[in-house]
């Protein structure tokens, strides 16, 4: 009989650590720029809560670019400036604050660029997220990978869609609803936060034209003061909806969620670690909504993700707009996220005239897939584009 191998020479046949002269080289940051583009919506108008209304989006496209000359991109856009604490020419402006600060850095580091970016500027959590996410296509691309890869893995063969409703009359609302049916979408998030009474009907009418196993959010986006979003809870009662965002404040929220039965989400309040903890100790809620961009980035909000998942907390994953880039980096977050954990996501391209990068996930019967090809699997429409606007070197 043949003696067994010892130890040692088992562990001298496995796969062996890299040595120092084996790692890859370094890889640095040279130059960071961002162009300008207008992303007007097909319906004309995106409407929510308090009479918010957009026609043209403003958003910003981010390029990371390294010493060799690879380019990484990612993408901002501000649901106007009255939703979330960021506005457009924020991001611009917060772009050229940063970017000297991070030029030499290895953009494949994500955790030690995140680091230096909350070093180097206090909060602005959406000036970071375009510089973090065009990293994380450095990234995939540098390696030969999908970022989906990257952040866990692909699940399932598509992420399920959502399609948000602007806020117009309860029967054009249905209408609408109908109409997005035909396209595949069986999930619907209803602008509502508006007048309560109008609010009721507008649930009423959608509920009523969907089978049971299509989902129904009613997201006020702050709108509904305290009393508001009880009497709206307690009207639909028996209807099957969610409730998301009624109030302004954590604790209006909070008291609303207490005292009605429905699935509840929390979304604006909900912008970082701290708050997603707070809201998870409280029992404040069934579902969140994580924005990439509201979170500072890819890196954070995939942070946020995992947290959920071991939480056992459902996600909407998202960002609060943007145009083919965003919708790509939603895609991958997305695939990644373990299916019975993906409550819903969105294909903001969709929703804009302007399409303003290739190779981005293209909708099909109310789902999307995220890319196979390395990093987000994006190339912006350079002739779609303006100017540059911010070009640090
Ligand atoms: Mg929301």
């Amino acid at each position: 009989m043949d003696a067994l191998p010892s130890i040692a020479a088992t562990l001298a046949a496995l796969p062996q650590p890299r040595t120092k002269e084996s790692q890859s080289p370094p890889m640095r940051i040279a130059r960071i720029f961002a162009h300008r583009v207008e992303l007007p919506l097909t319906e004309g108008s995106y409407n929510w809560s308090g009479g918010k209304s957009v026609s043209v989006f403003d958003s910003t496209v981010v390029g990371v670019e390294t010493e060799d000359g690879l380019v990484g991109y990612g993408e901002v856009c501000p649901l106007g400036p009255f939703y979330l604490p960021a506005y457009a020419q924020g991001v611009r402006a917060g772009l050229q604050e940063l970017a000297g600060h991070v030029l030499g850095y290895d953009p494949r580091e994500l955790k030690k660029l995140n680091i230096r970016m909350d070093a180097a500027l206090k909060g602005h959590p959406y000036v970071k997220s375009g510089i973090d996410m065009a990293c994380w296509d450095l990234l995939g691309k540098s390696t030969g990978l999908p970022v989906c890869m990257l952040m866990g893995g692909r699940y399932g063969e598509n992420v399920r869609l959502y399609r948000a409703i602007s806020q117009v009359h309860p029967d054009d609302m249905a209408a609408n609803v109908a109409q997005y049916r035909e396209q595949g979408y069986t999930r619907f998030q209803l602008k509502v936060g508006g007048d309560p009474d109008t609010d009721i009907a507008r649930i009423h009418a959608v509920r009523a034209i969907l089978p049971s196993s299509h989902r129904l959010v009613a997201d006020a986006n702050t709108g509904w003061t305290q009393h508001e979003a009880m009497r709206v809870a307690r009207s639909v009662h028996d209807l099957d909806v969610y409730i998301e965002q009624p109030c302004l404040t954590y604790e209006e929220c909070l008291a609303v969620r207490r005292q009605t039965t429905h699935p509840f989400v929390l979304d604006e309040n909900i912008d970082g670690m701290e708050m997603l903890m707070r809201a998870r100790q409280d029992l404040a809620m069934d579902v969140v909504n994580l924005k990439i961009s509201k979170f500072g980035g890819l890196t954070k909000a995939v942070q946020a993700r995992d947290w959920c998942v071991s939480m056992g907390i459902a996600m909407t994953l998202e960002d609060s707009w943007g145009g083919d880039i965003v919708t790509a980096a939603i895609a991958h977050f997305a695939h990644s996220t373990p299916e019975p954990f993906r409550f819903t996501s969105t294909d903001f391209n969709s929703y804009n005239s302007v399409s303003n990068a290739d190779g981005a996930p293209q909708r099909v019967d109310g789902h999307m897939q995220a890319s196979v090809a390395p990093g987000l699997g994006v190339t912006p429409k350079f002739d779609v584009l303006g100017p540059k606007v911010v070009d640090v070197s």
